[in-house]
């Protein structure tokens, strides 16, 4: 599975938001995944938390089919018109609302399309949310072969420990 700018940036920034905190900088992390004018108001933040509300389901769908039905009533609010962009020297890919578009619009646009975008491609198995009991992270599979389970190592090791745990009481 090749990752780029492409299929990247959307299906990244969406984890991030979903996985956000309330006190999250949601403004330091649009710039760090390459959001260009990523200044928010109050009005704006709450609109990024309330579009992230949104995405959570992409992430924890139970199958293909709900996972689509999804991501389109996503894509009906978030995309314009399709159009190939060559911004900061890239090489030409889609953007699916126009770069002079508001933030809260162009994020909309990248999480949805870049989201459908890599379902379309891996079949949205590359999508997951962490399977420790206690954890509501969602997280965006970019390893060698597409088997990961927790949003990261520490959860991993975590539910390991409390399995063992649980395993050594039946005993
Ligand atoms: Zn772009
Ligand atoms: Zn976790």
């Amino acid at each position: 599975m090749h990752f780029n700018h492409d299929n990247r940036t959307g299906p990244e920034l969406a984890a991030a938001l979903v996985n956000a905190e309330d006190d999250t900088d949601l403004e330091a992390l649009l710039r760090d995944h390459d959001i260009r004018r990523p200044a928010l108001d109050e009005r704006s933040a709450a609109a990024l938390r309330q579009w992230a509300g949104r995405l959570r389901p992409v992430f924890t769908a139970p199958g293909a089919t709900e996972r689509c039905a999804v991501l389109n009533a996503l894509l009906d609010e978030a995309a314009g018109r399709i159009h190939l962009t060559t911004h900061d020297g890239l090489s030409p890919h889609l953007h699916l609302v126009c770069d002079d578009e508001d933030v809260v619009a162009r994020v909309r646009a990248v999480t949805a399309g870049g989201l459908a975008i890599l379902s379309a491609w891996t079949g949205g198995t590359r999508l997951g949310a962490c399977e420790r009991a206690r954890c509501a992270r969602v997280f965006v599979d970019s390893s060698r072969g597409g088997r990961r389970r927790y949003c990261t190592a520490r959860c991993g090791n975590a539910d390991a420990v409390a399995r063992h745990r649980a395993a050594a009481r039946l005993r």
